[in-house]
């Protein structure tokens, strides 16, 4: 079973619920490819991206695909915010 964060049980029908296991992989950080490109294009399209990118950042998640970023993109996004903020 793949668990998605708490922040998803109040958002109203996301693509990622739907389709969980694009992206999450309970054996990786980060999704095979096709996974992952699939889950990125239906974040793009999803109206609570910035925020569930906002929530990954902020709760330190470590996994999956949120807001349409991988960790180590949320990573870059957060040092940026850091750099943009000095
Ligand atoms: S941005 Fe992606 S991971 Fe976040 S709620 Fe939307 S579809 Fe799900």
């Amino acid at each position: 079973m793949i668990s998605l964060p708490h922040f998803l049980d109040a958002q109203p029908d996301t693509p990622c619920k739907q389709r969980p296991q694009l992206f999450v992989d309970s054996s990786r950080l980060i999704p095979l490819k096709p996974a992952r490109d699939a889950a990125k294009a239906l974040c793009a399209a999803c109206n609570v991206r910035t925020a569930c990118a906002d929530y990954a950042i902020d709760n330190g998640l470590r996994d999956g695909i949120y807001g349409g970023l991988t960790v180590s993109e949320r990573d870059q996004l957060a040092r940026q915010r850091v750099t943009a903020d000095d």
